[in-house]
């Protein structure tokens, strides 16, 4: 079936909010406010410590949860790190890989998100899959090669699967306050089915995201796009009106 039916908004949140308390609160918040979306999914992407906590006090199903990264095996000496088996055990659906903060902060390699996106595949878990050029990257014109890149590369050996979402995210774009413009947007989403479909993926019924500055003023700019089927949000997710604001304008697009 095809993951572009309904819009997708996914919230992460990274390292925030510093306390329980404000995690418990936004996230009643969003679920509240998200009981009457009809064709929106909705996912939200706490802190680890939170996560499961989180999960366990919801009964709906309006709202998924997901992690932010996970290391790719269940057992083993591995200090520090989050295992796909106690994901799923806490019934969180999905998973974010590849996300530039990963790759440029950590080192994250494209052989490490395949193997990543692999085991979350094994595990049934929905992968968003990062990918995104950097300002240089794109000043020099070299956008398309590095997306084909972290695309072949992160999608190697991997059969087409209906879990697999895309979110381009540009790099210089998030956090920055800078968007790419819808038209910008829209060349790059469309770049970005085509070489899913060159690679013998559903190109057509895959949900491609956007994710870079995405806020409540210029959401409905970006949701317009053929190409473009949601969100991937960070800043504008961690207020529960912005965040419902970014929902409800995905719900009328
Ligand atoms: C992100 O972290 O994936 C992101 C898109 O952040 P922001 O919305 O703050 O640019």
């Amino acid at each position: 079936m095809s993951n572009r039916a309904n819009k997708l908004l996914i919230g992460n949140w990274k390292l925030n909010p510093t306390t329980f308390k404000e995690a418990k609160n936004l996230s009643q918040k969003v679920i509240k406010g998200a009981a009457t979306l009809r064709n929106v999914e909705v996912v939200i992407c706490p802190p680890t410590l939170y996560l499961q906590s989180l999960r366990s006090s919801y009964r709906g199903r309006k709202v998924s949860f997901g992690a932010q990264s996970f290391y790719p095996q269940s057992v083993g000496a591995h200090t520090g790190e989050l295992s796909p088996t106690q994901l799923v055990d806490s019934k969180i659906s999905h998973v974010i890989i590849g996300h530039s903060e990963r790759r440029h902060l950590y080192g994250e390699t494209d052989g490490q998100i395949n193997a990543k996106i692999k085991t979350a595949l094994t595990k049934n878990l929905r992968v968003i899959f990062c990918i995104g050029e950097q300002l240089e990257e794109r000043e020099a014109g070299n956008t398309e090669s590095v997306l084909k890149t972290q695309i072949t590369n992160g999608l190697k050996d991997i059969k087409p699967s209906t879990h697999i979402v895309i979110a381009y995210e540009p790099v210089w774009a998030i956090g920055t306050g800078k968007t790419a413009t819808p038209e910008m947007a829209q060349e790059t989403h469309a770049y970005v089915r085509s070489v899913l479909k060159e690679i013998g993926f559903d190109a057509d019924s895959t949900s491609i995201l956007y994710g870079g500055s995405v806020k409540p003023d210029n959401v409905e700019g970006l949701l317009k796009c053929k190409d473009i089927d949601g969100g991937l949000v960070g800043g504008a997710s961690l207020k529960a009106k912005d965040f419902l604001a970014l929902c409800y304008a995905a719900n009328n697009a």
